[in-house]
């Protein structure tokens, strides 16, 4: 959600600037700016829309300086407008922010009074002003002494809420000052010159060794080196890390969209998540910091999660449950972190979150560690806020996922989720060791049942030609794919602005039905599983009112083909891993709807890929 960036060093910041806001992108965003001191002056650019059009907009009236700040604006507060749009400026400070200012309108009304002009609705200015206000120019060192860091520092006390914050100013010219909390930011370390960027993936072309800041952390950066320091002002020794990311996995790698790039990964993204965890019929969970006797003491699972993340966790109850029989919760972290659920040191929380960075999952997570529980987190992102803070976290590895509509990492959170119901079973000791051996080859044959599945491609987009100018779409699953069907319909949502909704078939009758007429289409999830007999009754009684029904079935089924017009049949795989076969087509219908009506497949509109303000 919003991106950040900046520049140090010895070359034109411009186009760092841009390529790096470039690479932020899939976060999702609707305006863009940037700002570089060149001979003691600032100067600005900002532009709604696309990164494309700050960029051509740089062509006509070029910017050029060796210090600048950049930012991808996801509207809190304010409509996606030039003047709310980032950097922002007061007096001599330039600053960008992703996040939200809590208190900003208090504050915002003082300065009013003391006859400060503010230019936007953003919550933002706010900080801009009060850094300003705050300033007083010397050569001081270190957020104590004075400059633009000890202004930053002075208005940090002053303000509350969440926030990852980028300030210059041609008073204090030499250098960049970052602060955050709750909001991610990272510092890329070059030679004689650094880059800043809300996450590594942004500056790995540049850069290999990063520092991750802290919450409460501010840096201050010059030409020379970073400084780090805590909210007491003390220097802090921070950790370098070498990046292992791969610069050709951002790439489109010769597919039309980084989305159907990102389905077609999924065999391998799946790999990624199982291999160096299984080995000779045994699981091997290196990350997973709990004994057999503690997962023993373990009376309670909650899994949390938002979006995506929520449906592998719905998905989830399933397979923990019943591998392991511990009960289990599945909260949206918005809602579980406002409603005090019983939790204590005998309950394990699973937190998924692909970026590791949803602010709703951190504090659901947060919560529960401090009424004791034991935390998991799931993640794509290693480093993260998430699983900084979790005792154990399990990466799933699916490697960068660019397109804003998870496909993925959805999947790969489903095989971790696999993974780890196996394991708690294990230690647990309800299953035995042929029974894990057995489970264990059940997620490995899978990976060739989903290369299967990827065929599918042409029929389905032969398929969507029937239905992308539909207004709205029903889909409907049964047990462990009940979820997927909320996963489908929220994929056709996002990528094809088309209403879908997601119900689980018996529920049917009690409301939804009412929607069915010729021009729904209905999406039934049928595989051959316990809960087959009762799907074919949802085929029948959505046809019975007219309804077109869209199934899909497994493979060598002969009933169903008898009883709907649009069938298309998957391989049969194990009960618990239905759900990764069955979502790769859903992604495909989605995606095929959505490129018929010429929509932005890879970045839809108003959504943001990393949820980090609440
Ligand atoms: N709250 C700020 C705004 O609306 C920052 C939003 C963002 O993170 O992009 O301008």
């Amino acid at each position: 959600m919003s991106g950040i960036v900046g520049y140090i060093g010895w070359q034109n910041a411009v186009p760092i600037l841009i390529d790096t806001l470039k690479r932020l992108e899939y976060r999702g965003y609707d305006s863009t700016g940037i700002a570089v001191i060149k001979d003691s002056s600032l100067g600005i650019r900002k532009r709604v829309g696309d990164i494309d059009v700050l960029k051509e907009s740089l062509y006509k009236e070029p910017l050029n300086g060796m210090i600048g700040i950049g930012h991808t604006r996801w509207a809190t507060h304010g409509k996606p407008t030039e003047e709310n749009a980032h950097p922002h400026i007061a007096g001599k400070i330039a600053i960008v922010h992703n996040g939200i200012i809590e208190n900003y309108l208090s504050l915002k009304e003082s300065l009013l009074k003391e006859g400060r002009k503010f230019l936007s609705d953003t919550d933002t200015e706010v900080i801009a002003h009060l850094i300003d206000k705050n300033f007083t120019p010397s050569a001081g060192s270190g957020p104590a002494g004075s400059g633009l860091e000890s202004a930053v520092q002075k208005t940090l006390k002053e303000i509350s809420g969440t926030y990852a914050l980028v300030a210059i100013s041609p008073a204090d010219p030499e250098k960049i000052v970052i602060a955050r909390n709750e909001n991610p930011i990272v510092i890329g370390l070059g030679r004689g010159e650094f880059f800043i960027a809300s996450d590594a993936s942004a500056i790995l072309s540049y850069v290999k060794d990063i520092i991750f800041l802290d919450d409460g952390e501010i840096a201050v950066i010059k030409k020379e080196g970073v400084q780090v320091y805590d909210r007491n002002n003390k220097q802090v020794e921070k950790n370098i890390r070498r990046l292992g990311l791969n610069p050709i996995l951002m790439e489109k790698g010769g597919y039309k969209h980084f989305i159907l790039k990102e389905i077609f990964e999924q065999p391998r993204a799946i790999w990624d998540t199982v291999r160096g965890r299984v080995s000779g019929g045994e699981i091997i969970f290196e990350d997973f910091k709990l004994s057999s006797s503690d997962i023993k003491k373990i009376k309670r699972i909650f899994i949390t999660g938002c979006g995506t993340s929520w449906h592998a966790g719905l998905i989830g109850k399933f397979m923990i449950e019943g591998l392991s029989r511990i009960p289990v919760e599945v909260d949206i972290s918005s809602e579980l972190r406002y409603r005090n659920p019983i939790i204590d040191s005998d309950t394990l929380i699973i937190a998924i979150s692909e970026s590791g960075e949803t602010v709703d999952t951190i504090a659901s997570l947060r919560d529960g560690k401090k009424k004791g529980a034991k935390t998991v987190s799931i993640c794509n992102t290693i480093e993260s806020s998430l699983s900084r803070e979790s005792v154990s976290t399990i990466n799933i590895h699916a490697g960068p996922e660019i397109s804003v509509a998870s496909t993925k990492t959805f999947t790969s959170s489903l095989s971790a989720l696999y993974i780890l119901s196996v394991y708690l079973a294990k230690l647990k000791g309800v299953i035995d060791d042929n029974e894990t051996a057995g489970l264990i080859n059940d997620i490995v044959t899978v990976m060739g049942k989903i290369e299967d599945v990827m065929g599918l491609e042409e029929e389905i987009e032969g398929l969507s030609k029937m239905f992308y100018e539909k207004k709205g779409f029903l889909y409907l699953g049964r047990g462990i794919n009940y979820p997927v069907a909320l996963e489908g319909a929220m994929k056709m949502k996002e990528l094809s602005y088309i209403y879908a909704e997601g119900y689980p078939g018996g529920e049917m009758k009690h409301g939804p039905i009412a929607l069915i007429d010729e021009h729904t289409p209905v999406v039934i999830l049928a595989p051959q599983n316990i809960l087959y007999e009762k799907s074919l009754i949802d085929i029948e009684e959505v046809k019975a009112r007219n309804g077109v029904v869209i199934v899909f079935a497994t493979e060598g089924d002969t009933e169903v083909v008898k009883m709907a017009r649009h069938v298309l049949y998957v391989p049969h795989a194990s009960e618990y891993l239905t759900p990764i076969i069955m979502s790769i087509p859903l992604q495909f219908l989605a995606y095929y709807v959505a490129l018929r009506r010429g929509l932005n497949v890879d970045r839809p509109r108003n959504l943001a890929k990393s949820v980090t303000v609440e």
